[in-house]
């Protein structure tokens, strides 16, 4: 599946705030976010649009950059939301919560999705006994997801373990951190998806 290749501090940028996209460089003075917060190009300081159109626009856009996929996979899984029962918004949510990559890095194995991307891409992890590389996996309720054991002894994993506390995995997640073992317990729900985003917005956009 296709991603986004350009400069990601520019996202941050044009959405207005920090997305986290760049790992511990988003944590440290050397944030764009911080250190130029207005739109980047040409204009970006001059008027803002505030249209009730380009809100929804915008709110879009920033879903779909934290969660690092690109038009057509995100429009899928809004089709997705509507064929489920509940709230599109809310579906729509836990569907990109439960990607795979998603999962990884809320578990904190990942400074970023991004990240946590290439770990799965590169068939670091296991889901119910059998490697998985697919990032948009998703995930559900009874599914194990586990950390590969030839993967344990790496470098990156050493220093990940040992860092954990860094991220607390979420209610839907039960994360046993010695075994480094995951089970999903549940669908999330919308309180338990910490996103500042406003997924009705997402919903009116596409209900045009
Ligand atoms: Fe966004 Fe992180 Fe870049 Fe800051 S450092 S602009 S939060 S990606």
């Amino acid at each position: 599946m296709a991603r986004y290749t350009g400069a990601v501090c520019r996202l941050c940028r044009r959405e207005g705030q920090k997305l986290f996209l760049k790992g511990d460089r988003c944590y440290t003075d050397k944030c764009a976010a911080d250190r130029r917060p207005y739109p980047p190009g040409q204009h970006g300081q001059g008027r803002a649009k505030t249209s009730e159109y380009g809100t929804q626009l915008r709110e879009k856009q920033k879903a779909k950059r934290y969660y690092g996929i690109l038009e057509s996979q995100f429009r899928g899984y809004f089709d997705m939301a509507i064929k489920k029962k509940g709230k599109t918004g809310e579906n729509m949510l836990a569907i990109l919560e439960t990607r795979l990559d998603n999962t990884i890095y809320r578990l904190g194995f990942a400074m970023s999705r991004a990240e946590a991307r290439q770990l799965v891409l590169h068939g670091h992890f296991l889901v119910n006994g059998r490697r998985v590389n697919i990032p948009s996996f998703l995930v559900k309720p009874g599914m194990i997801i586990s950390l590969n054991e030839k993967s344990r002894s790496l470098d990156k994993f050493k220093s990940v373990i040992e860092a954990n506390s860094f991220r607390q995995p979420p209610k839907w997640l039960e994360y046993d951190a010695n075994a480094l073992v995951a089970k999903v317990s549940s669908v999330p729900m919308r309180e338990d998806i910490d996103m500042p985003i406003e997924e009705q917005l997402i919903v009116e956009f596409y209900s045009k």
